[in-house]
């Protein structure tokens, strides 16, 4: 649908503009980039033809706007005139159509929830929907019909709180035993307190604005046995509270995680490093107020204002080297989260973080995605498939399992790029592989010069067969693979004629 940034982007050359795949990007006319979209809003120009007027739109009228030259479209509950968009979604016209004169909330959250449509689509704003829409029988959106927690055997969380002179402390009863300190994040932000616990699928908010001044920073601990989770905030005043604070938004709720809004906090840049010719190494600072940890396998998202709209994208953490050792869990008080990031001269985002000075402040997501760290237990053999910046997440990976997995016997990262000049941190893969004998990497590329002797092309049958080679018959295998959407469609269609199966795999995507 809207996926206004999407996560695919074919490079100029790449194999990637000719993908099928539903949610790649079409090529765009010349003069059409989301950065010419953006300019357009800036320019006055009325792109509603309803010259600024904000109108109550029924289900009827919404309906009549189903074709190409008029074309709205409802998303929570808030209508947009789309047309004036046609040309500059990445997506393409006809993704966009299929939402054309209805409510296209449940597609939109499908492909791209996290996508500031508010923002990039402000001057198409029509108006509200004047009824809520009803929705035929069976055609109810997913996130309403998902299961309630309690028919997946969870019960709600609760909270209390206590406090002495000094410290109050609020605590968390989430009644589930398999929670962590990566399972709770908590934000300060002028006296108003936010913890999230993210318990199966499933989030549980504390929101509340406290009723007396607290300390900046805060402990959290997690008691794991008994699915405690304590906060221990510092008082200004060592004076008795007598209630702990008035309730905000949301406050003690328990909800899909995916129905949660993205909760964003500033983060400072402390250091931006060279790492190839295009991509560099940003170390941001978390707020001394925030407690968040980014778990193996799950990715966040930046948000930063371009020219006066907000752009979010997705990006992988990564650790700071591949050669220095797992810290798990991470020290309470590591503040840093660091990114590798391709800087595209042509793209939308990237060169708006690119000219960030040191001391400048990103917005940073709550960290989303399904990677489960389950899948390492009693593991042999992994696999790692990286193309191109996709090798992020499989930085915290081998951080990770190379020290914590005792079954594992080989790790093997299968490099895709494509020349020599675009691998990242290489000469770290390589001496990684020296230190641990149990690691080894492959380095292939699809454009390199006459010198390299190594292996060439893009993801085949013939690189696969002999690289995927279990320990044994019997042990249990798992296949990582994270590039480009086309990249991973093609790895999965040859993982699954090799005959991997679908537990053995896991592909990275937003
Ligand atoms: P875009 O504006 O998206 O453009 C990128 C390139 O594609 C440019 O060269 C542009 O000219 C071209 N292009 C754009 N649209 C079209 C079109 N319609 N037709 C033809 N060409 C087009 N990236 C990282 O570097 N590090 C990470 O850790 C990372 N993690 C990610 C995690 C996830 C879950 C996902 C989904 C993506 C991740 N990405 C990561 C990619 C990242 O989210 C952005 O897509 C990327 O940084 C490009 O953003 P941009 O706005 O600068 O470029
Ligand atoms: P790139 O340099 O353009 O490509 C890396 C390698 O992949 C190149 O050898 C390239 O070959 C090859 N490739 C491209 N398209 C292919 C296809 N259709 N089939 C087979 N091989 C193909 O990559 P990049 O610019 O770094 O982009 C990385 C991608 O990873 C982005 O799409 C990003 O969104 C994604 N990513 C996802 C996550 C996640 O968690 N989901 C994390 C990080 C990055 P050519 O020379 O032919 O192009």
């Amino acid at each position: 649908m809207l996926n206004i940034p999407s996560q695919a982007f074919p490079a100029p050359s790449s194999q990637q503009r000719v993908s099928s795949g539903g949610r790649s990007k079409v090529p765009l006319k010349q003069g059409r980039s989301l950065m010419d979209w953006i300019r357009l809003t800036k320019s006055g120009k009325d792109l509603t033809g309803l010259k600024g007027r904000l109108i109550e739109v029924t289900e009827e009228e919404l309906k009549k706007h189903n074709k190409k030259e008029d074309c709205w479209i409802c998303i929570r509950g808030f209508v947009y005139n789309v047309t004036p968009y046609m040309e500059y979604h990445p997506g393409g016209e006809d993704e966009l159509m299929r939402a054309a004169g209805s409510d296209g909330t449940d597609l939109f959250d499908q492909v791209h929830r996290w996508v500031n449509y508010e923002s990039m689509l402000k001057e198409c704003l029509v108006g509200r929907m004047a009824v809520k829409l009803t929705i035929p029988k069976g055609m109810l959106p997913k996130s309403q019909v998902t299961d309630t927690p309690a028919k997946e055997g969870l019960s709600s969380p609760s909270y209390d709180w206590f406090q002495t002179d000094s410290l109050v402390t609020i605590v968390i009863y989430t009644k589930q035993k398999d929670i962590n300190l990566d399972s709770v994040i908590v934000d300060l932000q002028d006296n108003s307190f936010r913890a999230e616990a993210t318990i199966k699928d499933y989030s549980y908010l504390i929101h509340i604005g406290l009723s007396h001044e607290v300390q900046e920073d805060f402990s959290v601990r997690v008691i794991e046995n008994v699915g405690k989770i304590e906060i221990v905030l510092k008082k200004k005043e060592d004076i008795s509270w007598k209630f702990l604070g008035h309730l905000l938004e949301n406050h003690n709720s328990f909800i899909p995680k995916k129905d949660r809004g993205l909760y964003y906090r500033k983060c400072q840049l402390i250091s931006k490093e060279e790492v190839t010719h295009d991509t560099k190494l940003f170390c941001l600072m978390m707020p001394p107020s925030t407690h968040l940890q980014v778990p193996i396998g799950q990715h966040v998202y930046l948000k930063l204002t371009i020219s006066g709209t907000e752009i979010v994208k997705p990006y992988t953490p990564v650790s700071d080297s591949l050669l220095s050792e797992f810290k798990e869990p991470v020290l309470p008080n590591n503040k840093y989260i660091y990114f590798l990031i391709k800087i595209y001269p042509a793209g939308l985002f990237t060169p708006g973080l690119d000219h960030l000075q040191i001391g400048d402040f990103v917005s940073v997501s709550s960290p989303e995605g399904n990677f489960e760290i389950s899948k390492f237990q009693e593991l042999e053999d992994l696999f790692l498939l990286a193309a191109g910046t996709g090798f992020t997440p499989m930085v915290k990976i081998l951080n990770y399992a190379l020290p914590n997995i005792p079954s594992l016997r080989k790790v093997k990262l299968m490099f895709f790029n494509k020349t020599e000049e675009d691998i990242i941190w290489r000469s770290q893969l390589e001496k990684l592989a020296f230190k641990d004998k149990r690691f080894d990497v492959e380095f292939v590329l699809s454009a390199p010069t006459s010198e390299w002797n190594g292996k060439q092309g893009h993801i085949s049958p013939a690189h696969l067969s002999e690289f995927l080679r279990r320990n044994s018959e019997k042990s249990k295998v798992l296949i990582c693979i994270c590039g480009p959407v086309p990249f991973i469609e093609q790895g999965i269609r040859l993982l699954h004629d090799l005959n991997f199966s679908k537990e053995e795999i896991h592909s990275f995507t937003a």
